[in-house]
């Protein structure tokens, strides 16, 4: 982490800024600039409550990647094979006509629904990143249901809650147990820490961390549990049990505030932790002392992270562990309660933004995580809709980072498909693209910023000038619209201020009003974020019975097509562990988890020399008795494989692991590997009950030493 230090130069001038990453925090920053089109460092705000002074060390040296000398500068056109790497230069005007021209002709054979407008998370900014949609609706190209990093997670957690908040992220400086679960906060989302570590000094709070390797969280935490990938839930269920055995349970809470307790407590009653023990890897000792500890502390606060987003059983494992805030009514105290993401209170108006009112309901929206499959033409994948032959990709990374990697690469490299990626560096993706057009980067445009992991709404204004090339996403948009004959529809035209201006208007702000406070704080009163006013289903209960098909609203388009996916006839009653996951075998012993790198965030970050150089290589976490049996020494070329396929790692020897379980932290590029494929080669992309998602650390794998 990076701590604010003043800005010593009385000649440096400071910009105000958030980050624009895939990460929770959504830091406001303070920005040297050295040149109008020069950085220096960046910093935390100090006088934002949330980030509190504070950045990850990889934001910290950005200039390293805005300054980068391999940044993409110039549109290039495809002028070899696919993927070969021979590309000519083209003006603007050229490479925008030529896509234009293709997507016409694509829409001309196949209907509009052949045109797949693909983006995600490179950038978090509202104008850059959403704009896209605006352009989809105008042309009825098919929609994108962006499943990847939440879906899972948010559906658990809606399930008991009925709604997309919880308790201020910042009590928990005031809480006397920290529990943190499912998230590497050192590593993805520093803030956690400080507000952690902030409660350990000043009230002797006690910090948990729940994971299934001994990260650097759970190195930082005062009582880490290290359990088998996949089992959360069990471990949920046997500390509910304790809970109710020992008289641990708030009754009158759970009386006013939940569904059907008394069912729960009988659901629990085998739920034992020696029961637990046996699916976790955890000792009974450990669960007893960690239920005793949340029993007993009732300013305990659950911080819930994506880790839950990453295996089949996600949904499940996150509501069970939400639901022990509802057994203990930690929820009632300063201090208490749980939380995932704020994302339901951050609301915006972006109906202009994203064009919303031009929505065809009839159209299909794809899945985000299957690119695999719809690029493949399998028939679920699409819905009963044409194939997919032209694709606008802006700031993301399929071929890297998508599931399924064999299946995402012979898609792209299929002859009939027109692939045209916006983007700041010759990722993967674009290196598969028929036109690649060079974007701006966060410092030079304008944007607006909502942090899910907090309750600001930041404002992102441009601070430098971009070098000479590089376009905006919403330039992008707005020639396209042009092009493509909707440049007069509603929402076409603006400038990103005008879209600021009118996403704000609702609250009495304008971009030019939020510049001059930078951020507005959304979090909402005590009692409502603590559901003390009754939780967000119409009877005001926590359901400890999920309705887990039919009757779901959580902030986003709940279902793919109206359908429910996977074996969601298996989702329990009551918070369980269900084995809806990808289960070792005899040919396949071990389970893979894809953690986050420290130094690098998905594909990003992977370009600049000092990440590269602090993560070394592409490795495996293997433990020494593993290794021992499989004849693998440290460093050693170790194959990974399944059904899916096969990559080369090197081994790194570490007991902080369960046995049978590996680890290999970092999405790399795919050049970065002995044969030329990443890690996401691996990973399933099928659809995980009930409405999506990826399961990007629930992969059955053989491990062996490389020949
Ligand atoms: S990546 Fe996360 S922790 Fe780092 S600066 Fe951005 S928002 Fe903050």
């Amino acid at each position: 982490m990076n701590q604010h230090a003043p800005v010593a130069k009385a000649d440096v001038r400071v910009g105000y800024s958030a980050c624009p990453h895939d990460c929770p925090s959504t830091c406001a920053l303070d920005v040297e600039i050295l040149a109008p089109d020069r950085i220096g460092r960046i910093y935390g705000a100090r006088d934002n409550s949330y980030t509190a002074g504070v950045v990850c060390a990889k934001v910290a040296r950005y200039a390293d990647r805005v300054h980068h000398p391999d940044r993409l500068l110039k549109p290039l056109v495809r002028a070899g094979g696919k993927g070969e790497g021979v590309w000519k230069e083209a003006s603007w005007e050229a490479a925008l006509d030529l896509v234009a021209e293709k997507f016409d002709a694509a829409e001309a054979k196949y209907g509009s629904e052949t045109v797949w407008p693909y983006f995600y998370a490179g950038t978090m900014g509202l104008v850059q990143r959403d704009g896209i949609e605006r352009l989809r609706h105008a042309k009825k190209y098919s929609g994108f249901f962006g499943s990847i990093c939440t879906n899972l997670a948010w559906t658990g957690y809606v399930m008991g809650t009925g709604s997309l908040r919880g308790s201020d992220p910042r009590e928990m400086a005031k809480s006397d147990c920290v529990v943190i679960w499912g998230t590497n906060a050192v590593v993805t989302q520093v803030n956690v820490m400080t507000h952690a570590i902030r409660a350990r000094r000043e009230r002797g709070a006690k910090i948990v961390a729940i994971d299934i390797y001994e990260n650097a969280t759970v190195k930082q935490a005062d009582m880490g549990l290290v359990l088998k990938p996949g089992t959360d839930g069990a471990l949920a269920c046997a500390v509910m049990h304790v809970l109710f055995r020992d008289g641990l349970a708030d009754w009158p809470y759970l009386e006013k505030y939940t569904d059907d307790p008394k069912g729960l407590e009988a659901h629990l009653s085998d739920k034992t932790p020696e029961w637990a023990s046996a699916i976790t890897g955890l000792s009974v000792g450990e669960i007893e002392a960690f239920a005793n500890l949340v029993g007993t502390t009732k300013r305990t606060f659950f911080r819930l992270g994506y880790g839950f987003s990453r295996q089949r059983n996600g949904p499940v494992n996150m509501h069970a562990a939400l639901s022990i805030a509802a057994v203990t009514g930690c929820w009632q105290y300063e201090g208490g309660g749980a939380f995932n993401s704020n994302s339901g209170i951050l609301n915006l108006d972006t109906a202009t933004l994203e064009g919303k009112r031009l929505r065809d309901p009839s159209i299909r929206y794809l899945d985000h995580s299957r690119i695999g499959p719809v690029l493949m033409n399998h028939e679920d994948a699409l819905f009963g809709g044409p194939p997919v032959t032209a694709m606008l990709i802006q700031n993301t990374n399929p071929a890297n980072v998508a599931p399924e990697q064999r299946l995402v690469k012979r898609g792209f490299l299929r002859d009939d498909l027109f692939t045209c990626v916006h983007e700041q560096f010759m990722t993967d993706t674009a290196k598969l693209a028929d036109v690649v057009l060079p974007a701006t980067m966060f410092l030079e445009h304008d944007d607006i910023y909502k942090g899910g992991g907090n309750q600001h709404v930041t404002l992102g204004p441009k601070v430098i000038e971009p070098p000479p090339g590089p376009r905006t996403n919403h330039f992008v948009i707005e020639e396209l619209g042009r092009r493509l004959g909707v440049a007069h529809m509603p929402g076409f035209g603006l400038t990103e201020r005008e879209h600021i201006d009118i996403m704000l208007a609702g609250r009495g702000l304008s971009f030019d009003t939020l510049k001059a406070q930078r951020w507005m704080d959304l979090q909402p009163p005590f009692e409502e974020a603590h559901f003390l006013n009754g939780f967000g289903h119409p009877d005001g209960k926590y359901r400890f019975k999920p309705e887990w098909v039919g009757g779901f609203a959580p902030n986003r388009p709940p279902k793919i097509m109206g359908k429910a996916f996977g074996p969601y006839d298996r989702l329990p009653q009551f918070p369980d562990h269900v084995d809806l996951i990808e289960m070792a075998d005899a040919e396949h012993p071990f389970r893979l988890a894809t953690s986050p790198a420290r130094n690098f965030l998905n594909s990003s970050f992977t370009e600049t020399p000092v990440s590269k150089e602090k993560e070394v290589r592409p490795s495996l976490l293997i433990h020494p008795d593993d290794a021992a049996r499989l004849g693998i020494a440290e460093d050693a070329r170790v194959e990974v494989g399944n059904m899916r396929g096969e990559v080369v790692l090197h081994a790194k020897l570490f007991d902080g692991l369960k046995r049978g379980v590996v680890i290999a932290e970092g999405v790399w590029p795919n050049s970065a590997h002995e044969r030329g494929e990443g890690i996401n080669v691996l990973i399933g992309a099928d659809a995980p009950a009930p409405y999506s998602g990826a399961a990007v650390h629930d992969s059955k794998v053989w491990v062996r030493a490389a020949v």
